[in-house]
């Protein structure tokens, strides 16, 4: 006799982690090893973070606040809504696989656009729900018009990522409002902010105006990416009060470690010093677009931390061979092929020096092959 796991753990798709094989997260970190697969923060957590986060290593003999009662109010503060529709949670795809877990089962469905997150694919397959993958519009946008000719009775669940993971676009406020307005309300609208900070078209809060008029309405963000926090794992979303309810009920309490809840805390105090990060990166995005432009690469137009890089033509031919050269230079990249995208790469920025780096290896192997 031997053990056997349910049969939907074959369907779940495994996630491919961005730093090689054998190497810890640390050892990358102290490498030379140019980290540009997991559109993480290239700059240092600040040090107010960091001695927040020691100061509650202090007490991690108790369990935290199973509520984040401080967290939940100072992101209250922060976005100017109750702080009962916040659930903060152990890094936003905590609460993406929670909303698959609460809202979906077998007869339900999902929409979702394609190429997108690579962790949406997981909640069709954990929950037995059918799914539906709408393919970007022109220009690697979701095509919104043809989500919402998906959308039946039987939706439970749309998943709009604004600005996309893996392609970086960014659609506008004015278009997510009137496809919110036209989703019915029995459907929940999660919308995935991951990198709302990076897109210079709209108030990065423009969406949380929305909330008041649709409870099916969930705005999902993280300190993963713009506070440089990705190890401390502590996302959230901003929805209903039932949702935040459902949310509670089908996670473990303490799901919000003490040190996370103590590092957002303080992070938030800091808006002004990860706002200056941010357009760091914005500057520094310009900087490396001219440089793709320069080697004849193509990219999507992105309002993210990352690129989505054309390979052309006979991109999905070369794709393998090139990020193999970059792996060889010491830069990690991501193939697009594992993404939804053959053809395509994509190219967290980094630090100015790994940047010039990567420009210079990649327009090396792409000439080489093409
Ligand atoms: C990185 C990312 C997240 C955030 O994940 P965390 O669990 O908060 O680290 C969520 N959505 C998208 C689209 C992402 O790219």
């Amino acid at each position: 006799m031997t053990v056997h796991f349910n049969s939907k753990l074959a369907t779940i798709p495994g996630y491919t982690p961005g730093v090689p094989k054998g190497h810890s997260a640390e050892d990358v970190a102290k490498s030379s090893l140019a980290q540009l697969a997991s559109n993480e923060s290239p700059f240092d957590p600040l040090p107010e973070v960091i001695e927040a986060v020691t100061r509650a290593a202090g007490s991690m003999n108790r369990y935290p606040d199973p509520e984040a009662t401080l967290l939940r109010q100072r992101l209250g503060e922060r976005h100017g809504v109750d702080p009962a529709r916040i659930a903060p949670a152990n890094g936003s795809c905590e609460i993406l696989l929670a909303a698959g877990e609460a809202l979906l089962e077998p007869g339900a469905e999902i929409v979702y656009a394609w190429p997108s997150f690579s962790m949406y694919p997981n909640l069709a397959a954990m929950s037995g729900a059918r799914e539906i993958r709408v393919p970007l519009a022109k220009g690697e946008v979701h095509d919104l018009e043809a989500m919402l000719t998906e959308i039946t009775a039987a939706t439970q669940l749309v998943l709009v990522c604004n600005p996309n993971n893996p392609t970086g676009t960014y659609l506008p406020f004015s278009e997510i409002r009137s496809f919110v307005e036209r989703v019915p309300d029995h459907a929940t609208v999660i919308l995935d902010e991951a990198y709302i900070e990076f897109q210079t078209v709209d108030d990065p809060d423009a969406s949380l105006q929305l909330l008041d008029d649709h409870d099916n309405l969930v705005i999902l963000r993280t300190f993963s990416k713009s506070h440089s926090l990705a190890g401390l794992r502590v996302g959230y979303a901003i929805g209903s009060p039932a949702f935040r309810a459902a949310m509670d009920a089908v996670r473990q309490p303490f799901s919000v470690n003490a040190l996370a809840q103590a590092g957002a805390v303080e992070a938030l105090k800091h808006g002004e010093a990860i706002r200056s990060q941010v357009l760091a990166a914005i500057k520094e995005r310009a900087r490396v677009e001219e440089g793709f432009k320069a080697h004849r690469l193509l990219t999507a137009t992105t309002g993210a931390n990352f690129s989505w890089v054309s390979l052309g033509e006979d991109g999905a031919e070369i794709e393998e061979l090139v990020v193999n050269d970059l792996t060889a230079a010491g830069i990690i990249v991501r193939a697009g092929r594992g993404l939804g995208g053959p053809g395509w790469l994509r190219i967290s920025y980094g630090t100015t020096e790994e940047n010039d780096r990567m420009l210079e290896a990649l327009g090396d192997s792409v000439r080489r092959h093409s």
